[in-house]
This record gives structure tokens, C-alpha cells and sequence, in this order.
């Protein structure tokens, strides 16, 4: 359990740890804002501790008024080469030293270059989003209490942090959702979970699409996906409606809760990260219900498509044509390009049922994408230039980094069938992001619409704050543009 708040001097006499920034250059202006503090950390002046290579730490002990306090100093190199993005990097990885009960006040550094409140705010996102662990399947699960107090010579706004806060939550709620085991979370487990969080919040109403109403609609490319799974599926149709008739936003997350490959099964390497299919759907839920708890007042649906896809008896084969809800026919050629099958009929729906002013859906959609743009960017294409600059702003700020790719017509000569209206795969192996996206194109019709393919940064690598497993990617990135453009 992780709290933060502001604090003051204090705030230092009841911690039990010091976390400060110290930079090559020197102590940064206002870093050591207290007397006391100050002369504690100048006998470290001429140390190594003021040497701390940038992005690393060093742990000291220091007096402070009869006091020994233990100081975790965190390297920034130089100064003015410091960003938003390496503070909330260093800071998690200082978070994720702290293993014990404990109370931590942190040294805000003053930074010439960068606004005060971004720094706390990039400061309490690391701490929360470094001290993120998924145990709760172990034994020893360890909860530690560590409270938190960010110290600062400069007036800073308590609402900005929580909200700052509230952000990196959502990203470890989709955390959890998209480590969960995936013999657990199925779709009506999400199902379950949503109404129990939802129940008696009269601003949300849930709708529940199974076989049968799926069936009703004309979903065939979902119902193809989903007939091989022995657990049932479900379209998951969540509004958030403050105001009536407000047009909303409608976010669309690929839920695809355990993804085998089906018929063209996946290797056996690292197939159990396949459980982490369906963190489009967690980080729209994440985001969904983070915007209802901070009542941001604008009109939201999430539309989360769910099922596994599984080799069986009755799966779907490499050579089936089925039918999509707008009428397209679609040929099967590789039954593990299945998230955009899924997504067709989502996609439809919402543009037909669900009156969207844009329709933004997010998917661990292609591995090509991570070799477009390895783990450090998420892509981004669509048919509305101005959402697309919308979302690659809010990725700069929240360091969620997207990168925008093509969406040619031509992508579509990839995507041709000898007997249907459409492949659902390319085997010429070229461009698989934008061909993805070029096939998800065919089911938006008029409506603004962009697609975002998390599959590069769908895991985390453990640095910075990054933990092992699933990135909860998506999430910070989906509520930061809901709060301030969408
Ligand atoms: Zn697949």
C-alpha cells in the first residue's frame, strides 16, 4: 500500500528515510531546501555521493539534528540535460529499493527548465508505478505500507498529485488485469468484476452482448474467433453518460484473454505472455473507470470484445470465409490474426449503436510493430489527422510514446482475397501494422476513428517504471488525452 501527499518540514522528523536528487553539478537550487538537510548533505559535497552516475542510486546515512537518517541520493547527471521522463524513471527505481514499512520524504529538486508541478507530479507517477507488484498469487506476498512526502520549496497544487496519482493507478489496474491467469479472467469474470464496480453508480449503464444477441447482430468475424474457446465470450458495452445526449467518446479494447494462435497455433516460447492479449481491454477499462472516479463530465463508452482463441474440434479453420456485421465477407488466412476479426464487428457496432463523436480503439494487434519500433513506442494510425496529433501529445506528456505510421491505400491490394471481400492476413509479410490497420479501416465507415497497436510495449522489461510482466501500456496515455482533449 502506497500513499503520497505533500509535505513539509515535519514531514521530515516522522520519516524514516530521505530520498533526494543529487546532480554532477552540484546540488540543484532549492533541492536542499532545509537548514538542517543542508548541512547534512554539504559534509557529502566533496563525496561520491554528488557523483551518483544519473539514473542510479547510492544509500548514505546522514545526521540531521541528533538524527540518523538513511538518504537514498538519486543521480541526475547534468542539470539542464534532466526531463520529465528520466525523473519518473529514477524516482520508480528509488521506489522500488524501498522493501520495508516505511515513511520517505522526498526532496523535490527545483530545476530551472522544468515546471515545478510537472517534476512532483512525474515524481509520485514513478513512485507509485516503481512500487507495483504483481504477488497475489504467492505465498509470501509482501504489502508493505510506505507513505510517501514530496518536499518542495515551491507552492504545488495537492489535486494536480492525485490526479497525477490517479493516473498511475489505472496503469496498475491494467497491470493486474493483463497479468492475471487467464484460466481466471476469462470475459464474464471481466464481466462479473465490472458490475460488482459499477453497481449503484447511476451515471453507468452496462450492456452485456453474448452468443446469442452476437448471433442476432450478424458478429461473424467475432463468433468465428470465439467458437474454438470452451469458455464463453462477450462484448462488454460500458456508457458513461453525465449529460444527456452528448455524443461520447467511444474506446474499443481488443480483450482477447488467452490467444493460442487457434489453428496456426504460436510457438510454445513465451506463449504463456499470450495472457496479456487483452491489454487493449484493460487499459480502456482502466481508463474508463478512472474517468468516472474523477468525474471528468464527458460522455464515454468502452466497447471490449472478449473471448480466447483456441485450437479445438470446432475452431475456426485456415480457408473459412465468415461474415462480419456490415456485411463484408472475410477470409480466414492465418486464424491468429484474430484480434482485428474480433475488433471488426466492435467496430461496427459502435459506429451503428453507439452515435460516436470518434472511436479510438487500442490492441496488442501485430508483432510487427515491435519491429517497427522495438519497446519504446506504440503505433498510431487512423483516418483523422487531428485525434491522432491529440494522442501523440498525450503520449509526450505522460512519456506513453506513440509513433504515427502509414495508412496508404495500397495497403489494401495486401489484403486481397481470391474468395472472399477481404484477407484477414497478408502473407507477403510487409508493413503487418499498417496492413492491420488498413483491415480494421474496412469496418469504421465515415467515422473519426484511430487505431493504436500496443503489441511493441504490451511487457515491461523492469527498469525505470517498467515492471516484469505486463506494462499496463495504454492506460495513463488513453485518461491524459480524455482529460485534456478529447
Ligand atoms: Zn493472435
Amino acid at each position: 500500500m502506497v500513499t503520497i501527499q505533500l509535505g513539509d518540514t515535519q514531514s521530515i522528523s516522522k520519516s524514516t528515510c530521505i530520498a533526494a536528487f543529487v546532480a554532477a553539478d552540484g546540488p540543484a537550487s532549492g533541492d536542499v531546501i532545509f537548514q538542517s538537510v543542508q548541512t547534512a548533505f554539504s559534509a557529502f559535497t566533496d563525496t561520491a555521493l554528488w557523483r551518483v552516475k544519473s539514473g542510479t542510486s547510492v544509500t548514505s546515512i546522514i545526521e540531521i539534528e541528533s538524527n540518523r537518517l538513511p538518504v537514498i541520493g538519486i543521480g541526475m547527471g547534468s542539470l539542464s540535460s534532466v526531463s520529465i521522463q528520466n525523473l519518473r524513471d529514477w524516482a520508480a527505481t528509488a521506489a522500488k529499493s524501498v522493501q520495508t514499512d516505511a515513511a520517505v520524504s522526498w526532496i523535490v529538486p527545483v530545476l530551472p527548465h522544468l515546471n515545478p508541478q510537472s517534476v512532483a507530479n512525474a515524481m509520485a507517477e514513478g513512485i507509485v508505478l516503481g512500487s507495483y507488484q504483481f504477488d497475489r498469487f504467492k505465498a509470501e506476498a509482501q504489502r508493505h505500507q510506505v507513505h510517501h512526502y514530496l518536499i518542495s520549496s515551491e507552492a504545488l497544487s495537492a489535486t494536480a498529485i492525485d490526479q497525477a496519482v490517479h493516473g498511475a493507478e489505472a496503469t496498475n489496474m491494467a497491470r493486474d488485469l493483463a497479468n492475471m491467469p487467464p484460466n481466471i479472467l476469462t470475459p464474464w469474470y471481466v464481466v462479473e468484476l465490472v458490475q460488482q464496480t459499477f453497481s449503484g453508480n447511476p451515471n453507468v449503464v452496462i450492456d452485456v452482448i453474448d452468443v446469442q444477441r452476437a448471433t442476432e447482430l450478424g458478429m461473424g468475424a467475432f463468433l468465428g474467433v470465439a467458437q474454438g474457446a470452451s469458455v464463453p465470450p462477450a462484448i462488454l458495452v460500458l456508457r458513461y453518460q453525465p449529460f444527456q445526449n452528448d455524443k461520447p467518446i467511444v474506446l474499443i479494447g481488443k480483450g482477447v484473454t488467452f490467444d493460442s494462435g487457434g489453428i496456426s497455433i504460436k510457438p510454445g516460447r513465451g506463449m504463456s505472455d499470450m495472457k496479456g492479449d487483452m491489454s487493449g481491454a484493460a487499459a480502456v477499462l482502466a481508463a474508463f473507470t478512472a474517468a468516472v472516479r474523477l468525474n471528468l463530465g464527458k460522455a464515454i463508452t468502452a466497447v471490449i470484445p472478449m473471448t480466447e482463441n483456441m485450437p479445438d474440434g470446432a475452431a475456426q479453420r485456415p480457408g473459412d470465409i465468415v461474415t462480419a456485421m456490415n456485411g463484408k465477407t472475410i477470409e480466414i488466412i492465418n486464424t491468429d490474426a484474430e484480434g482485428r476479426l474480433i475488433l471488426a464487428d466492435a467496430l461496427v457496432y459502435a459506429a451503428q449503436y453507439e452515435n460516436p463523436k470518434v472511436m479510438v480503439d487500442i490492441a496488442t494487434l501485430t508483432g510487427a510493430c515491435s519491429v517497427a519500433l522495438g519497446d519504446l513506442a506504440a503505433g498510431v494510425l487512423g483516418n483523422n489527422q487531428s485525434t491522432i496529433d491529440q494522442l501523440l501529445a498525450a503520449g509526450h506528456r505522460t512519456g506513453e510514446q506513440l509513433w504515427q505510421l502509414p495508412l496508404f491505400d495500397g495497403y489494401l491490394a495486401y489484403l486481397k482475397s481470391d474468395y472472399a471481400d477481404i484477407a484477414n492476413a497478408s502473407e507477403a509479410g510487409k508493413a503487418g501494422t499498417s496492413t492491420g490497420a488498413k483491415f480494421l479501416q474496412q469496418f469504421v465507415g465515415e467515422v473519426p476513428w484511430v487505431h493504436l497497436d500496443i503489441a511493441s510495449v504490451m511487457k515491461g522489461n523492469g527498469k525505470g517504471i517498467q515492471p516484469k510482466g505486463m506494462s499496463g501500456a495504454g492506460a495513463r496515455l488513453l485518461l491524459d488525452w480524455l482529460s485534456v482533449d478529447a
